[in-house]
């Protein structure tokens, strides 16, 4: 399990071909949960690697990292992030915690951006506080309709560009695009 975490990380931080293999491996995995996870990975990609979202982070001055439950690191992350700096977190239920307001936020930017847990490159479309209500209802037939919370203009960004790739996709093939097609539009995009 350790390796597949450690494949998304990769993936997230831009290797095209760690998110390839991170949705084969999805793909075994024939129920909602999973494919809910494949569309996710892909907005996530789309959101640290693809569309510039400087200005809108900028203009909020961080507000994902100050408020909200605390930040979850896994042990994957913990091992990474041991290598650069020294930790003292808090465990809560075998899992280490990083509270919000998070120190490591520095203005609005993460000083520790390169090694920063999982759960900060999936914001806001795996947190589970955000997709909690997405994920219940989601019956593994096309794409999820992602939930933003209003705050996070880079998220709304995202999820626009994303909506209308989407919506493109349903129209020229008259039905619910592929995690394929959806990668390779993204890739092919030119708006951003
Ligand atoms: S990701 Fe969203 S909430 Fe976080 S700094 Fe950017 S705009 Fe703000
Ligand atoms: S580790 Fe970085 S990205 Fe994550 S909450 Fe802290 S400042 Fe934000």
């Amino acid at each position: 399990m350790q390796a597949i975490h450690l494949l998304t990380k990769r993936a997230l931080k831009g290797d095209l071909d760690a998110l390839r293999k991170t949705i084969q491996f999805l793909e075994s995995y024939d129920v909602p949960v999973a494919k809910f996870a494949i569309y996710s990975l892909i907005y996530q990609y789309a959101m640290n690697n693809i569309i510039n979202l400087k200005e809108e982070c900028e203009k909020c001055g961080g507000k994902c990292c100050k408020s909200g439950l605390p930040v979850p690191v896994y042990d994957f992350d913990y091992e990474e992030m041991t290598k650069h700096i020294r930790l003292k977190l808090e465990k809560k239920n075998s899992i280490y915690l990083i509270p919000r307001p998070c120190k490591y936020q520095k203005g609005w930017t993460c000083s520790i951006n390169s090694f920063k847990p999982y759960a900060c490159l999936s914001y806001p479309f795996a947190t589970e506080d955000e997709q909690i209500e997405v994920i219940k209802n989601y019956n593994g037939k096309g794409v999820p309709d992602f939930n933003v919370p209003d705050f996070c203009t880079a998220g709304k960004k995202v999820k626009a560009l994303m909506d209308s790739l989407i919506k493109n996709l349903r129209k020229e093939k008259g039905r619910e695009p592929k995690p394929e097609e959806v990668l390779i539009a993204l890739l092919n995009d030119k708006r951003r």
